[in-house]
């Protein structure tokens, strides 16, 4: 099933030339540059239309392309390509007016060299060894953030690398107009789920509004229930439901109030419009229960989610989740809760009071009713899992105050033990490099509680998402060194205070 509130995107393929070649070989510099937009579109490793757009050859013509990418909704990014000699200076308008992600295509019609019969016609015609040289330079005097990919257009790997930007191309794009709503305030006192919300819709393009709880209410209240049925009976459907919730079954009306909860809330989400969500459990009138089984069940649907009114979470969880889309393996909102720190391996136990996304759950979830000893509400429904065993990460987004860091750690997640007495959904991993050097490096970062994790998301998706986004990536994996990382926290300070002063 397709995400929630997703748009549609393609790609757009551009070619650059100039005309010293005369009319004969443009044609051919054309045909080829279709048949590299053609075998790219073919490739099940690319997520997004590539749609062959041009072939450039003039400062205006390139202008014109520029600004009607920017103004194409259905244009997510662009993929450049120097056939020929382009000579730069042409590109300098429409590159600075530039607003989508590119990625600059350092390719060859040609895979291998024809060398009894190579001429200088064959010579002038396939020149992007140089020709894309050119390019990179205006691309790097401009100060443009970009991403290079080297080697022949049908070289799979080359396509792996595309792939991966098309999947952060298609999270920014869906980012852009994207609408989050709060339901109240972030939990009092907590530091690193606030933020600067105008700026993330001037940097990011995304929006957050706060409506109060009472508007969500209206809508809960609202649900007719022969709708409550319905939904009751797809849970008995697809999870294994707690004998006492069945239909019933003496605690039946809290499954019941939690469809309740979470068709209101669809509902609410659907007439605004939004991608995702917060709540808080400080802030629940005239709810009876902290929703559980509604928000796993919105996340798997596609809504981001962040907890205790974290809204940055919200947005990373959905743009990881729109990245992720078509993948193996979930994405969900994800808390470090507690730790194993046993000789033979330390470990992080991750969960959350309820809302873990049952996209990453390793089997059949169970639906089950426990008390939650904080909030002061009736018992919460809830999905119990625990996640698969596999490659995976965590990313946090957060406010430093005139700048927004991703910070990244690569983990490997192992099946947890039997935990018959913790009625939550739950993830154990183990970080790396290792867990002493992830743990300090991420506290040295600034790195939240509150995470995306994801089996899908590669880091090279997130770190293409940095570079397009103009953020700040922080990655902890095999190879990071403490002092390394802490040094580049210090530069990174001053780059990205300097970096805007630089492109003049
Ligand atoms: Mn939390």
């Amino acid at each position: 099933m397709p995400l929630a509130q997703t748009s549609p995107a393609e790609i757009w393929f551009v070619c650059g030339s100039q005309h010293l070649y005369g009319p004969g070989p443009l044609r051919q510099v054309a045909t080829h540059a279709r048949a590299v937009a053609r075998g790219l579109a073919k490739s099940p490793l690319l997520p997004l239309p590539v749609v062959f757009k041009a072939l450039l050859t003039t400062p205006e013509e390139i202008t014109r392309v520029m600004v009607a990418a920017n103004s194409s909704p259905r244009c997510a990014g662009l993929i450049l390509w120097m056939h020929t000699f382009s000579p730069a200076k042409m590109w300098i308008r429409g590159l600075d007016a530039l607003q989508k992600p590119f990625l600059h295509l350092h390719t060859q019609f040609n895979r291998d060299l024809p060398w009894g019969t190579i001429d200088m016609d064959f010579m002038n015609l396939n020149q992007a060894a140089h020709g894309d040289r050119e390019a990179g330079y205006l691309h790097s005097r401009l100060r443009l953030g970009r991403k290079v990919v080297v080697g022949h257009w049908s070289d799979p790997e080359v396509h792996a690398r595309i792939g991966a930007w098309m999947r952060a191309v298609r999270g920014w794009h869906d980012w852009q107009g994207a609408r989050f709503v709060r339901f109240g305030d972030n939990m009092r006192q907590v530091a690193v789920t606030e933020g600067d919300k105008v700026a993330a819709e001037l940097k990011l393009g995304f929006s957050v509004n706060t409506h109060g709880v009472g508007d969500l209410v209206a809508r809960v209240d609202a649900v007719a229930p022969a709708a409550l049925t319905a939904l009751c009976a797809e849970y008995e459907q697809l999870y294994r439901v707690a004998p006492a919730l069945r239909r019933g079954g003496p605690r039946h009306e809290a499954l019941r109030y939690s469809a309740r909860l979470e068709l209101g809330l669809r509902a609410f989400l659907e007439a605004g419009g939004y991608k995702g969500f917060t709540d808080t459990f400080e802030d629940l009138h005239g709810l009876r229960q902290l929703p559980g089984l509604a928000t796993q069940r919105l996340m798997a649907a596609g809504y981001g989610f962040g907890g205790e009114g974290d809204w940055k979470t919200a947005a990373l969880v959905r743009a990881m989740k729109v990245m992720g889309d078509g993948l193996p393996g979930g994405t969900s909102f994800m808390e470090d809760y507690t730790y194993h720190l046993s000789p033979q391996g330390h470990q992080v136990l991750g969960a959350h009071m309820l809302e873990i996304c049952p996209s990453i759950a390793a089997d059949r979830p169970a639906v089950e009713i426990h008390p939650l000893g904080i909030g002061g509400k009736e018992d919460p429904v809830r999905l119990v899992f625990a996640a698969p065993a596999g490659e995976a990460l965590n990313a946090s987004l957060i406010d430093l105050g005139h700048r927004f860091r991703l910070v990244v750690n690569e983990v490997r997640a192992v099946p947890p033990p039997p935990l018959p007495k913790l009625p939550v959904a739950r993830a154990v991993w183990e970080c790396k490099p290792d867990f002493k050097t992830a743990c300090a490096a991420w506290i040295h970062a600034g790195g939240a509680h509150h995470t995306g994790y994801s089996y899908a998301v590669t880091t090279e998706m997130l770190d293409d998402f940095a570079t397009l986004a103009g953020l700040e990536a922080v990655l902890i994996r095999d190879g990071t060194t403490l002092p390394a990382l802490r040094q580049d926290l210090r530069t990174n300070e001053v780059y990205y205070h300097l970096a805007q002063g630089f492109r003049t």
